[in-house]
């Protein structure tokens, strides 16, 4: 019988057996840092007040939109 040793990512839970390859996958992700802007719409078209859209700036500078689905 053999043991089979694996290592998870602890951002995306990707499990490998190699602990240099998992360490590349943890290295990969990006940490979000600030949340530079917020776009909203008037109440009358979203009452609970939820912005659209925000820009967040990543630990490496990188600046990315994410809309609401
Ligand atoms: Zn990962």
């Amino acid at each position: 019988m053999k043991e089979l040793k694996l290592y998870t990512c602890e951002f995306c839970g990707t499990n490998y057996s190699q602990k240099r390859v998992c360490e590349e996958c943890e290295k990969s992700h990006l940490i979000a840092k600030k949340i530079k802007r917020q776009r909203y719409v008037p109440m009358k078209n979203n009452q609970k007040g939820h912005p659209i859209s925000i820009d967040v700036q990543f630990d490496n500078g990188d600046i990315v939109t994410y809309k609401r689905g």
